[in-house]
C-alpha cells in the first residue's frame, strides 16, 4: 500500500545474534531478578495466622454499647444519625416500661437500630455524637457477605454482650473498642 504523506520511517531491525536466538541469557536474567526477591524482607504476611497492628486511627465497624449491668445505653436521640454524612444510620424510639429498668439505662431506648455497612465510610462521627456512650467504633472489620442485606446490620449484630451472661465477650468487646483522643462522650 502506498503512504499517504511521506513521514514513514521504516525501522531497522538487526538480525538476532547467535545468543539472542538461544534465549538464554534473557532467561537467566529473569532467573537473577527472580532470586534477588527470594532474599529481599516479604511484604506478604502468613493472614490469619499473623496479622498486622492497626494503625492508631484505624476505625472498624461499630458497636453498640452497654453499661456495667448490662443495660443498653443507647437513648434513641437520633443524634448519631444526624451526625452521619452518609445517611447510614435509622432507628427507632421506644419508651421503658415498668420493669424494664434493668435493659435500658434510660426512659427511652432504640428498639430498632440499623447501620448500613455498605453507606457507611468509618469516619466516626456517629461515636463523637453520642452523649451516652452508647456506639462506637472497634478494630474489627465488617464480615463479606455474598447478599446486600447481610451488610444492614441490626441490634443483633451490633450490640456487646451481656456482661452478666457472658463477662468474657463483654470484656473482649471493651478491649476491641478504639479510645476517643479527644475524650468525648466516653465519660457516662
Ligand atoms: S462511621 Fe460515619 S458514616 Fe459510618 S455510621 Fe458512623 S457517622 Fe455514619
Ligand atoms: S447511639 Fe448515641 S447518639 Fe445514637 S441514638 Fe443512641 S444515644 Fe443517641
Amino acid at each position: 500500500m502506498e503512504a499517504l504523506t511521506n513521514r514513514v520511517k521504516p525501522v531497522e531491525r538487526p538480525d538476532m545474534s547467535f545468543w539472542e536466538r538461544m534465549y538464554l541469557p534473557a532467561v537467566f536474567k529473569g532467573m537473577a531478578i527472580t532470586l534477588k526477591h527470594f532474599f529481599k524482607k516479604k511484604v506478604t504476611i502468613k493472614y490469619p495466622e499473623e496479622t498486622r497492628p492497626f494503625s492508631p486511627v484505624f476505625r472498624g465497624v461499630q458497636v453498640l454499647n452497654r453499661d456495667e449491668e448490662g443495660r443498653e445505653r443507647c437513648t434513641a436521640c437520633g443524634l448519631c444519625a444526624l451526625a452521619c454524612p452518609a445517611e447510614a444510620i435509622t432507628m427507632e424510639c421506644a419508651e421503658r416500661k415498668p420493669g424494664e429498668e434493668h435493659l435500658y439505662r434510660e426512659e427511652k431506648y432504640a428498639a430498632k437500630y440499623e447501620i448500613n455497612m455498605l453507606r457507611c465510610i468509618f469516619c466516626g462521627l456517629c461515636e463523637e455524637a453520642c452523649p451516652k456512650d452508647a456506639v462506637y467504633l472497634t478494630e474489627t472489620f465488617a464480615p463479606s457477605n455474598y447478599q446486600r442485606k447481610g451488610f444492614i446490620y441490626g441490634k443483633p449484630e451490633l450490640l456487646i454482650p451481656d456482661p452478666k451472661t457472658d463477662p468474657e465477650g463483654f470484656a473482649k468487646s471493651k478491649g476491641n473498642r478504639i479510645e476517643n483522643p479527644l475524650g468525648h462522650g466516653n465519660e457516662h
